[in-house]
C-alpha cells in the first residue's frame, strides 16, 4: 500500500528498496525515455499492429507505417497547439544537420543573420552558418562564461537580416530562456534540442522550431523541424533535397526512408505525453522537479550553480561540490545508488542532472535523498 503524500520521510521501507532497485538515468542525451514506452516498444517487437513483423522491417510507404506518422503529427499538432500555417517535418541528421538546413533553406550566400549565444550549441549553430551567409553575432555570454542571457534590449541586431537564431535551453551550461525575446522583425530560429516538449510553446512567435530527437522526444537519428509555411520557399538551389524543407514538406518527410525506429518511438512518446494530461501538466511537473534541486543546491554550501536563477534551466542543472576532490567519490557512490549519468560536460565540469519529461519525480526525490546524505558525509 501506498503512503497518500510524500514528504521525503514518508517513503514507506518497501519503496525505498524499490528505489534502490531503479536505476535513475541523469543523462544529457541520448536520454531517458518513459519506462511505459520501453514496455510497449519491447511488446510489440516481433507483432507491430498485426503485421506478424517488427516496425523496423516494413515499407514506410505501407499502410501501418504511413498511419503511425499521420497519428505522430496529428499527438504533436495537439500537444503543441501547432497553428495549421505550419509544417512538421521528421529529418535526419540530428540538430547538427539543422545548423546548415537553416541558413541554406532561409537565405542567399549575400545575406546575413542574427546569432545570440548564450552557450556552446548556439557558438556551433553560427560557426555552421558562417560557411553559408554572414553571421552577426548579436549578444555572447560568454564574458559571463555563459551563466546568463544577455538583455535583449542590448542586443545588435540587423536591420533586414533573414533570420535571428538562439538556443531557447543550451543543454551544457544549463541556462534557459523562459520568455521569447521581442527584438526582431526577423523570423526567430530556434534550437529547443533539449527543452520542446518541457512545457507548451507558442508557436507562431517563431518562424522555424527545430530539435534532435534525443533528449526529449525520443532516440538520435531524428530531427523535428517545425516551421512557417511563408518560409518554405526561400531554400538555395543547390540545398540537398534531403534537408529542403519544401521538398520534406511535399513529401511528408519520405522523399527519401525516413528513420522509422526513431519516429516510431517518438510517437509513441507523444502517445505518452498526451496520456499524462499535455504539456502543462509537464510543465508543473517539470518546474517543481527542477525547483526542488535548486532549493537544494542553494540552501547548502556544499553544492553550487553558477546561473542567475532567472535563467536556470528545468531541464539541464549543472552543479559543483565545494571541493572536486570529492566529486570521483559522488559519481561513484551515487552510480552504486543506481543515480547514473550525472558526470557534468567537461567544460563545465562537476555533476549535471538533466530532467527531461521521462524523469520521474521520484528520480529527483532519490538524487536529493542521496545529495542530502553525502554532504552529511562529507561536508
Ligand atoms: C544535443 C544538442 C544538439 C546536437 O544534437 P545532434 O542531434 O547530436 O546533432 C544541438 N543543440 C542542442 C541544444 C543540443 O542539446
Amino acid at each position: 500500500m501506498k503512503a497518500p503524500s510524500k514528504g521525503l520521510a514518508t517513503f514507506s521501507l518497501d519503496e525505498v528498496a524499490n528505489a534502490m532497485d531503479r536505476v535513475f538515468n541523469f543523462s544529457p542525451g541520448p536520454a531517458t525515455l518513459p519506462t511505459a514506452v520501453l514496455e510497449r516498444a519491447q511488446g510489440e517487437l516481433l507483432d507491430w499492429q498485426g503485421t506478424g513483423m517488427s516496425v523496423i522491417e516494413v515499407s514506410h510507404r505501407g499502410k501501418e507505417f504511413v498511419e503511425l506518422a499521420a497519428h505522430s503529427e496529428k499527438t504533436l499538432r495537439s500537444l503543441l497547439a501547432i497553428p495549421d500555417n505550419y509544417r512538421v517535418l521528421f529529418l535526419q541528421g540530428g540538430a547538427t544537420m539543422q545548423f546548415a538546413a537553416v541558413p541554406l533553406n532561409l537565405a542567399g550566400s549575400d545575406s546575413r543573420a542574427d546569432y545570440v549565444l548564450t552557450g556552446n550549441w548556439g557558438q556551433k549553430a553560427s560557426k555552421e552558418a558562417a560557411r553559408y551567409l554572414s553571421v552577426n553575432v548579436a549578444a555572447d555570454a560568454k564574458d559571463t562564461n555563459y551563466t546568463t542571457i544577455p538583455d535583449p534590449g542590448a542586443w545588435r541586431v540587423t536591420d533586414g537580416a533573414a533570420y535571428l537564431h538562439y538556443t531557447p535551453n543550451e543543454t551544457i551550461y544549463g541556462v534557459e530562456f523562459h520568455e521569447v525575446p521581442e527584438v526582431s522583425d526577423a523570423p526567430l530560429v530556434v534550437d529547443m534540442s533539449s527543452t520542446l516538449l518541457s512545457r507548451p510553446i507558442d508557436v507562431s512567435r517563431f518562424g522555424v522550431i527545430y530539435a534532435g530527437a534525443q533528449k526529449n522526444i525520443g532516440p538520435a537519428g531524428l530531427a523535428l523541424v517545425i516551421v512557417r509555411e511563408d518560409l518554405l520557399d526561400l531554400a538555395r538551389p543547390e540545398t540537398p533535397s534531403v534537408i529542403n524543407y519544401r521538398v520534406m514538406a511535399d513529401s511528408d518527410s519520405m522523399s527519401n526512408t525516413p528513420p522509422t525506429l526513431a519516429w516510431y518511438f517518438a510517437a509513441l512518446v507523444f502517445d505518452w505525453l498526451a496520456e499524462q494530461g499535455g504539456l502543462a501538466v509537464m510543465a508543473e511537473l517539470n518546474q517543481r522537479k527542477a525547483g526542488k534541486l535548486y532549493a537544494l543546491i542553494d540552501g547548502s554550501d556544499f553544492y553550487a550553480n553558477p546561473v542567475v536563477p532567472e535563467h536556470r534551466s528545468w531541464m539541464n542543472i549543472p552543479f559543483t561540490l565545494a571541493d572536486p576532490a570529492l566529486d570521483a567519490d559522488f559519481l561513484r557512490e551515487a552510480s552504486a545508488a543506481g543515480l547514473a549519468n550525472l558526470k557534468g560536460h567537461r567544460s563545465v565540469g562537476g555533476m549535471r542532472a538533466s530532467l527531461y519529461n521521462a524523469m520521474p519525480e521520484e528520480g529527483v526525490d532519490a538524487l536529493i535523498r542521496f545529495m542530502t546524505e553525502f554532504e552529511a558525509r562529507n561536508g
